[in-house]
């Protein structure tokens, strides 16, 4: 185990950020976390994935502790379903891709999520019509100031959308170190949201499968999207707002074409790209940060950028939709 002090963050976090992290530690076992914790004593420990849901806008005084713990353990099995336990440091999408190479339904509508396992049941994360939570049995973590592990139930992961216990109450507080996943062995294909089906047209499919899907989703998500490698991004920055029914209606009076996905029987859901496309910022570009050309609701790094650039325009931008339309956006992405 080696605590590095002074470590640049850059090649850690997909925006592409260069932020120094007074101490830093890769963790690959679980077994190593008794004796992190203790050398990480009084600080504040960050656990880091991909880096692909944050945005550094000061350098880190505490910890980051950089989550490397690879494995996956298939637990049990019957007719319809097998059951996975999936060590946090997995790649997400290759986790996707070894489901579906054995032929296990629930997760192919979340392929190329950047990011690793162990975040996933944090912001829930979500794409084409499907949640992580879908899939989520629970989730195991060690706990910084108990020094033990919890299995965390899915009921008790209190998810929502972009939304869990572990961006509240346990914020900070443990490093999730497996999720199991219940996949299905007899799939139900969910191809309604977005241009699945389409693009399934496009392709050629004429017989559906998990497989299928995933290529689907990834030439979406592959013509739609920034690629990190490329331009330094988050993906989405801010969450799509639910707002009362009745304050939809009013903004459909004004704006007639404002879209929306309906969420239950008070509350509507209003795409956070249209609104900040509305106020005129897609393709906006301020020194070395910017609005993508493509996608109002990606924030960029063309190179250059400094974290607190990032925030700032973030900030101009919540502003501005506030004000033309009295919504008051939530950003998706954590800030450190
Ligand atoms: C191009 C692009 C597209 C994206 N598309 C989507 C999308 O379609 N849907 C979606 O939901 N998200 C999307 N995201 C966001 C991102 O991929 C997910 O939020 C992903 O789960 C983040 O994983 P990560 O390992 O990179 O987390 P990180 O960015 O490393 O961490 C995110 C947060 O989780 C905490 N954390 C990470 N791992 C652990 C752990 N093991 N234990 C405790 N805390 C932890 C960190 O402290 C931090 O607060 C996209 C991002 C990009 C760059």
């Amino acid at each position: 185990m080696q605590l590095l002090q002074n470590v640049s963050l850059k090649p850690y976090n997909t925006f592409g950020i260069d932020i120094p992290a007074a101490h830093f530690i890769e963790v690959s076992s679980v077994d190593m976390l008794p004796a992190v914790t203790d050398a990480t004593a009084g600080m504040h420990r960050r656990v880091l994935g991909g880096g692909s849901n944050v945005l550094l806008t000061q350098p880190v005084t505490g910890a980051v502790i950089y989550n490397n713990i690879k494995g996956i353990h298939k637990d049990k099995e019957d007719d319809n379903h097998v059951w996975l336990t999936v060590n946090a440091g997995e790649v997400w999408h290759s986790f996707v891709m070894y489901a579906i190479a054995n032929g296990w339904a629930g997760v192919e509508n979340l392929a190329l999520i950047p990011g690793t396992v162990g975040a996933a049941p944090i912001q829930n994360i979500g794409a084409y019509g499907i949640e992580a939570k879908e899939t989520i049995e629970s989730v195991t973590a060690w706990h910084w100031e108990d020094k033990r592990f919890y299995t965390y139930s899915n009921f008790e992961c209190t998810f929502g959308y972009r939304d869990s216990i572990f961006k509240h109450q346990l914020k900070d507080k443990v490093f999730i170190t497996s999720v199991t996943f219940k996949l299905n062995k007899k799939p139900s294909f969910n191809t309604t949201y977005g241009a699945i089906e389409q693009e399934l047209h496009k392709m050629g499919i004429t017989e559906l499968s998990i497989q299928a899907i995933a290529d689907a989703v990834i030439a979406i998500r592959t013509s739609k999207l920034p690629d990190p490698k490329q331009i330094g991004n988050a993906g989405s920055f801010f969450k799509n707002p639910t707002i009362p029914i009745a304050q939809f209606n009013n903004l459909k009076q004004q704006h007639p074409n404002i879209p929306s996905y309906p969420v239950d029987a008070q509350t509507i859901k209003v795409p956070a790209g249209w609104l900040i496309e509305q106020c005129g910022w897609k393709g906006y570009r301020r020194g070395d940060t910017g609005v993508h050309e493509k996608q109002a609701l990606v924030l960029v790094n063309y190179g250059h950028a400094i974290g607190s650039e990032v925030w700032q325009l973030s900030g101009d931008i919540l502003q501005s939709v506030e004000d033309k339309f009295g919504i008051v956006l939530e950003r998706e992405v954590q800030v450190w």
